[in-house]
């Protein structure tokens, strides 16, 4: 398996200067079987339009799983070249409201006018549209075990996605003070959470914040990286990469951040990010 991190920043792009290493791009990871092209996007962030240069000038044939209907992981889908085509085939996974709505009313009352132009049922190539709600999934010969997460605003859900190679677990707005402050005041290690990272060789996680910035920044719904280092510890998780960093964190911030878990087997995500299990 290859996981490709196309765009690892959180809330909303960060362009400029001081955000080239890590970069800007909003929340979007390719998953590829061993020597094949990526058939499997997670989120549809900004990210979501270098997935053309993966595809050496073939379509996206494949499936993109949205972990929720929040700006910054839906707003590069209508911009992505290798799925916007006449001879892509794409399936889209939008997450269940539990509202009655089928999928494609689900994700029109953000892509549609007079929000924007274009609406999900206009794209190029051969979409369909699916429902996700918690639940086992076969897709593009990956398992994938759906979990709801605590975040805010809509239902959330995580990511725990195998192939015969090892496991990778995508979790990246996740508020587990939502349940408790927990043992340490992270927020809790809810069952959710420890169910899609046990023994997993990856946890792609929120790291939106530090422990210090979490009272005051609570109301945005996220985690402090601290959080995502301690979950993967006691889910026995080999690797951690914080994701979803802050909009405002620049480079140099996260370097900081990064030598503070020196050693802990932590990978901060950048958008140069490539992990082959
Ligand atoms: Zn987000
Ligand atoms: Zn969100």
């Amino acid at each position: 398996m290859r996981v490709t991190f196309l765009g690892v920043r959180g809330s909303t792009p960060a362009p400029g200067e001081k955000f080239v290493r890590y970069g800007g791009h909003t929340s979007c990871v390719a998953i590829a079987h061993d020597g094949e092209a990526p058939s499997l996007l997670l989120d549809a962030g900004t990210g979501i339009r270098r997935t053309s240069a993966l595809m050496n000038g073939e379509p996206f044939r494949g499936s993109i799983l949205l972990t929720h209907l929040h700006w910054d992981h839906v707003h590069g889908l209508p911009f992505c070249d290798a799925s916007d085509r006449t001879d892509s085939r794409v399936t889209l996974f939008v997450p269940d409201q539990l509202d009655g709505s089928v999928p494609l009313e689900v994700l029109s009352r953000g892509m549609s006018p007079p929000h924007f132009p274009v609406r999900a049922d206009e794209l190029r190539g051969d979409w369909s549209f699916e429902s996700l709600t918690a639940s086992t999934l076969e897709v593009e010969g990956f398992r994938i075990l759906v979990e709801e997460i605590p975040h805010k605003g809509g239902l959330t859900y995580g990511f725990r996605v195998s192939d015969a190679t090892g496991t990778v677990v995508y979790v990246p707005d996740h508020c587990p003070t939502a349940f408790s402050d927990g043992p340490d005041g992270l927020g809790e290690y809810h069952e959710s959470a420890m169910s899609l990272c046990q023994d997993a060789e990856v946890l792609i996680h929120d790291a939106q914040l530090r422990r210090e910035e979490l009272a005051a920044e609570a109301h945005f719904g996220h985690a402090a990286v601290e959080y995502a280092v301690e979950l993967a510890r006691r889910a026995n998780v080999k690797r951690v990469v914080p994701f979803h960093h802050k909009q405002s964190r620049t480079d140099d911030e996260l370097d900081a951040m990064a030598r503070q878990f020196d050693g802990d087997h932590v990978t901060f995500a950048t958008q140069q990010t490539v992990i082959e299990l």
